[in-house]
């Protein structure tokens, strides 16, 4: 066991309603093995209530230090680090230029392996400790991030792409080598065998993965549902109503569903642990399939501000009562940083143009990047699942230790902060990579 003193940050337990953050300002933070040896959150509070129960523990002193829970990424392409800030007149002329060039090399096991390294690497440098991510169409992209992400025992869910038409040739899933499985049950299979090879293996999770509809024939993303239903324990990944063009397009080529989002659902892809990007451009029909199905948003804000594609509409969502959390959309999103994620979403939640405006608070921007993202993928707790995003009792110690003082413009504004919402929205709003001062992952026994 081991404890850590310091300022500490975590929140109430969903049960109890809203985003409720908890702070104190001498805490302690003890870390312990539970039963199967991960090492969890023992115990988290005062110090002076705490410490006298941990005779003999190790403390580490944290002085001016905050201790925060890891946060959660719901939505990034690992494909596209590269592509981060690449400039294009628009979405097709960056996917032609850049993003499909660049997700083309990683059907190379070695171009897999260096970016999924330095993939895993940024990640954790920037205080996120679970991820949600696309790989490519390529079973060499997928072992590969699963590999990087297994030797630093970050929880990493990711899956094939599955990408059966309407993409350039390289980027489709392949028929199998002897010709005798076409694409499109090649991918299933491949799918399938990957769930079956990575999905529990110490941290990491499988998600099946349809890029989006459009890019899937009927009988891809039928066969992606049946394979949801066979393995009700891996997640489902995709994108939906980011764009207008695209809801366009994905109404025309499923005209017999209800709306594009229905479309997922009329395929047997939407279901508790199912995600999907965007979900900006929905009606309330759509919202309560959302909340009906147990499916989770993926919110991007960078993303859709960067691309200029709409606003995540929160009090839509708040309304009729679906599931989300942030993501960065990296490489549409512009920063790994969830500094920067959470103050774009309070961009978003802000525009009252075209929708109603609202001013997220600083502990709620901070949940939707942390418990509440892994309440959207069925990690806290519940169901006997493992728990992240928390520093509860029982978490798995995963955290940030952040230097609130880290710049000379940071140190001065926290320095004025008179409350907790004060301290939070100085670091979404000015912070950066540079407030990570250390990454803590639950190590395994
Ligand atoms: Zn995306």
């Amino acid at each position: 066991m081991k404890a850590y003193r310091a300022s500490i940050l975590w929140f109430a337990s969903q049960s109890v309603g809203p985003a409720r953050a908890l702070f104190e300002t001498d805490g302690l933070l003890v870390v312990g093995p539970n039963e199967a040896g991960t090492q969890v959150v023992q115990a988290v509070g005062a110090h002076g209530d705490i410490v006298g129960r941990y005779p003999g523990v190790p403390v580490e002193h944290l002085p001016g230090r905050i201790i925060a829970p890891g946060f959660v990424d719901l939505h990034i392409h690992y494909p596209q680090t590269n592509v981060i800030g690449s400039p294009a007149e628009g979405l097709l002329p960056w996917l032609d230029n850049y993003t499909f060039p660049e997700e083309k090399r990683f059907a190379q096991t070695d171009y897999s392996a260096q970016a999924a390294s330095f993939f895993v690497s940024e990640l954790l440098r920037n205080g996120v400790t679970t991820t949600l991510a696309f790989a490519t169409s390529h079973t060499e992209s997928v072992n590969a991030l699963f590999a990087a992400a297994q030797a630093q025992r970050m929880r990493m869910i990711t899956g094939l792409c599955l990408m059966d038409r309407h993409a350039p040739p390289d980027l489709l899933n392949r028929a199998s080598a002897d010709g005798r499985t076409d694409a499109t049950e090649q991918s299933l299979l491949d799918t399938e065998a990957l769930i079956q090879r990575w999905h529990g293996q110490d941290r990491l999770g499988y998600a099946i993965t349809p890029r989006f509809a459009p890019t899937c024939t009927d009988a891809q993303l039928r066969g992606a549902g049946e394979l949801a239903a066979r393995y009700p324990d891996v997640w489902i990944q995709s994108h939906v109503a980011e764009n207008k063009d695209e809801i366009t397009w994905a109404r025309s080529l499923f005209p017999q569903s209800r709306s594009y989002l229905a479309t997922y659902a009329d395929f047997g892809l939407m279901r508790k642990r199912a995600i999907y990007a965007h979900c900006i451009h929905f009606d309330d029909d759509d919202r309560a399939l959302m909340r009906e199905t147990g499916a989770a948003a993926a919110i991007s804000p960078t993303s859709n501000l960067f691309l200029g594609n709409g606003f995540f509409y929160y009090a839509g969502a708040d309304r009729v009562g679906f599931q989300y959390g942030l993501a960065s959309d990296v490489g549409g999103g512009t920063s790994f940083s969830p500094f920067h994620t959470m103050l774009g979403a309070y961009y978003v939640g802000r525009e009252g143009q075209t929708k109603q405006g609202l001013s997220l608070s600083p502990q709620q921007l901070w949940w939707q990047h942390t418990a509440g993202a892994a309440g959207a993928l069925g990690l806290d707790g519940r169901d006997g699942q493992p728990s992240v995003g928390n520093l509860l009792p029982g978490c798995e110690a995963d955290f940030v230790v952040l230097n609130p003082a880290a710049t000379p413009l940071l140190a001065r504004k926290t320095g004025l902060a008179a409350n907790l919402d004060e301290l939070l929205f100085a670091m979404i709003v000015i912070g950066d990579d540079r407030l990570v001062e250390r990454t803590v992952i639950s190590q395994a026994l």
